[in-house]
C-alpha cells in the first residue's frame, strides 16, 4: 500500500477482485419469485451464516435461528436500509433455496 492509499478513505479505493465476497448470478427467465416479508421476530437470536458481497446495494444473508433458516435481504436505499425476510425453512430446503438464488433460479 503507498501513500496515496493511506489518505484516500476506504469508500474511494475499489475493492481488487480477491476481496469480494459471493456475487450472484444474473436472473434467469422463469425465475422462481421468493415471498418476502416484512421481519416480524426482531427479537430473535440469528446467526448469519453466508452473506453475498457488501459492494452491491442489495444484500443477502441466510441466517439461521430457532433451528429453522431463511434469507434476509437488505435493500440499501437513500432513505436507509429496506429489510425483508424470506419464510422460514428446514435447514435442506432452505439451503436449496440459497443456491438457487445465487445461481440465478430464485430471487
Ligand atoms: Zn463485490
Amino acid at each position: 500500500m503507498d501513500q496515496s492509499d493511506v489518505t484516500r478513505s476506504p469508500a474511494e479505493i475499489p475493492l481488487p477482485p480477491p476481496y469480494h465476497g459471493l456475487h450472484l448470478a444474473p436472473v434467469m427467465r422463469g425465475f422462481e419469485p421468493i415471498v418476502w416479508l416484512s421481519p416480524t421476530r426482531r427479537s430473535d437470536v440469528v446467526r448469519v451464516r453466508r452473506h453475498t458481497c457488501e459492494c452491491v446495494p442489495i444484500i443477502y444473508e441466510l441466517c439461521h435461528s430457532g433451528g429453522l433458516l431463511f434469507i434476509r435481504r437488505t435493500v440499501r436505499n437513500a432513505e436507509g436500509p429496506s429489510i425483508h425476510e424470506s419464510e422460514r425453512l428446514i435447514t435442506v430446503r432452505m439451503e436449496a433455496l440459497w443456491e438457487r438464488l445465487i445461481t440465478g433460479q430464485a430471487r
